[in-house]
């Protein structure tokens, strides 16, 4: 029986917004640092590639890695602003039909975040869409290892078994693969219809879970 439900963030509690690149234009104005779209897009490039580095993170190494990256000399206090600035601009744009949904699971099951990025960052984003009353701890790859790291998920094993898990993301590989692997169960957010041979349970709508569990 299923105890606990940990979601993935982006993507699957609050969608993507392609001009979110402007908000780096202005973290690097604000730092005084050039505003070219070319410089914002190339750091907003590094971050992905550091994401794909698969290591707990941490300010001082991320800001190596983009400065190694891009052969650049920025301060640690720039990662400093982009968490901010994420933190309170990036809060638009809730997933569809998702707060009844939250009402609902918030009633019957524990309800957590795993997400990989800084924790500070994803609580000020949850806050500002307020929708971080219903989850019990919001864990960014800071707190822990990170996703699809099997040990990321051991987080939430203190107090439960992983049978009595499920993870809900949008990302088969990223957010679900390591979940099976320690015994959890997960269930697919597939919003674009896009994978049509998974192994996993899927849905495409917040509506439709209220059917599922
Ligand atoms: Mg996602």
């Amino acid at each position: 029986m299923i105890k606990k439900i940990i979601f993935d963030l982006d993507n699957t509690l609050l969608m993507f917004d392609d001009k979110q690149i402007d908000d780096y234009k202005n973290v690097l104005k604000n730092a005084g640092f050039s505003c070219e779209n070319d410089e914002a897009a190339k750091i907003y490039k590094a971050i992905g590639n550091y994401e794909l580095q698969r290591i707990k993170y941490d300010k001082e190494s991320l800001i190596n890695f983009i400065n190694n990256e891009l052969g650049t000399s920025y301060p640690v206090s720039l990662i400093d602003s982009i968490i901010k600035i994420i933190g309170k601009n990036w809060t638009n744009n809730i997933a569809p039909n998702l707060i009844e949904t939250l009402d609902y699971l918030s009633s019957k099951y524990e309800l957590y975040v795993l997400t990989n990025w800084f924790t500070e960052s994803q609580v000020m984003r949850l806050k500002g869409a307020k929708i971080d009353h219903y989850f019990k701890e919001i864990v960014g790859s800071d707190m822990c290892d990170i996703k699809p790291n099997p040990e990321s998920y051991e987080y939430f094993l203190k107090d439960t078994e992983p049978s009595e898990c499920l993870m809900i993301g949008d990302r088969p590989d990223i957010d679900l693969d390591g979940a099976l692997k320690i015994g959890m169960n997960g269930l697919l957010y597939d919003y674009k219809l896009k994978y049509k041979d998974t192994k996993y349970d899927k849905f495409n709508d917040w509506k439709q879970i209220k059917d599922i569990l």
